[in-house]
């Protein structure tokens, strides 16, 4: 089946199925017929990422656009936000295998999934798509760094999936457990969830001789793009429509300009139409010589859009940072900021405050953590006024 006639049976489908979608498109004075292809598809409004929370507060539990009834569905994950993320009852819903497959992955594999098995959907994302491909999963999540290293050398584990930063953090540990590079079974690796640095891909893949990929999605709308073997540039997954768009205007710009990453997935069960995913990228103008997937490739994650911050694989929102100065009436203005040491993000809370003891910061400090699900390193009392009318989030970090 063509494109076009995909997105003409997914939108039909979301008209019938999905009201909150319905009610934006004729609030655009659109209706179904008005809309052909992919040109037409850009004049439906953006649904931004940061709608989604108050969109399922609004009409619990999916917002209105779940198309499928919550009883055919495979799990639910809750995201931060919360945001519930929809798993259809499909083996490998989020589309993942391709990736994978592209990384080199298949049948005879063993491979540490180093993802978070719970409220987030990442660790059954692999797990799903290594499983598609006959590869062999180990679900070990995130920690424990000494018994990932044991595990991984006792069953000579060959794949590695997880964040960049953790793999490098599991290399450290087997280095100093001694088994460093040429006694390190693992040969490949799919990354995702933050960028991969060039350093560290040239110190998994030549020093440690770890063939390197990259994976780019989002909880809402599975796999988005992935690299082939040329590694420049992500290829676009199946069943997803991909616009680069004017994050303001929502209106599609020329081949080369950076934009919001605008997602239609063209699923039956969670028809996400025109959904912006805060991220900033491009796509590249040159066809890829793998000549494998003609696809248009994305330039990768180049920056946030709205008002949120990605720390350790987990978005942080200016919105999250109000609700917890709200919860503490002596804070009289707080600032999130993100710094990374080594291949660690590290996260610091500023708060203003005065006559303020250590324990209302230690209290603080837990909240902070509960509410981003993230630890909170350090918090520091500053003066009031010292954070003037500043944001809410701040990220000194570096990449390249
Ligand atoms: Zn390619």
């Amino acid at each position: 089946m063509d494109i076009d006639t995909r997105i003409k049976e997914t939108l039909a489908l979301a008209w019938k199925r999905c009201p909150v979608l319905r009610r934006r498109m004729e609030e655009a004075g659109l209706a179904l017929e008005d809309i052909h292809g992919e040109e037409g598809l850009a004049r439906i409004p953006v649904l931004k990422k940061d709608q989604l929370g108050d969109l399922q507060t609004q009409t619990p539990p999916f917002g209105g656009l779940l198309a499928a009834d919550v009883s055919f569905l495979a799990r639910i994950f809750v995201s931060p936000g919360p945001i519930f993320d929809p798993q259809g009852a499909v083996p490998d819903y989020w589309r993942r295998a391709q990736a994978l497959e592209a990384a080199g992955f298949g049948p005879g594999d063993l491979v540490v999934n180093t993802f978070s098995y719970h409220l987030t959907p990442a660790g059954f994302m692999y797990d799903e798509g290594l499983r598609v491909l006959g590869a062999v999963v180990v679900p070990t999540g995130v920690g424990n760094r000494e018994l990932q290293v044991n595990i991984i050398t006792r069953l000579g584990i060959t794949g590695f999936v997880g964040t960049p930063s953790f793999l490098a953090a599991l290399l450290e540990v087997a280095q100093e457990k001694g088994h460093g590079p040429g006694k390190f079974p693992i040969k490949k690796a799919l990354v995702s969830a933050e960028p991969l640095p060039n350093h560290l891909r040239n110190m998994f893949e030549e020093e440690w001789g770890i063939d390197t990929y990259q994976c780019y999605g989002t909880a809402d709308v599975g796999t988005i793009g992935f690299e082939c073997s040329q590694k420049d540039g992500l290829h676009l997954a199946q069943d997803i429509v991909v616009q680069i768009c004017d994050p303001v205007t929502g209106e599609p710009l020329p081949l080369g300009k950076v934009g919001e990453v605008v997602v239609t997935l063209l699923s039956p069960v969670y028809p996400l139409i025109r959904f912006g995913t805060g991220d900033l990228s491009k796509f590249l103008e040159d066809p890829c010589p793998c000549g494998r997937w003609t696809s248009p490739r994305l330039a990768g994650f180049m920056g946030r859009v709205g008002n949120a911050v990605k720390v350790r694989g987990l978005f942080i929102h200016g919105h999250q940072v109000k609700a917890l100065g709200r919860e503490f009436p002596w804070a009289k203005a707080l600032r999130v900021v993100v710094d990374r040491e080594g291949v660690r993000d590290t996260l610091t809370l500023l708060v203003e405050g005065e006559g303020v003891s250590p324990e209302d910061l230690g209290a603080l400090q837990k909240r902070a953590g509960e509410t981003f699900r993230l630890k909170v390193d350090a918090v520091k009392l500053l003066e009031i006024g010292q954070l003037g009318e500043g944001k809410l989030l701040e990220d000194k970090r570096k990449w390249d």
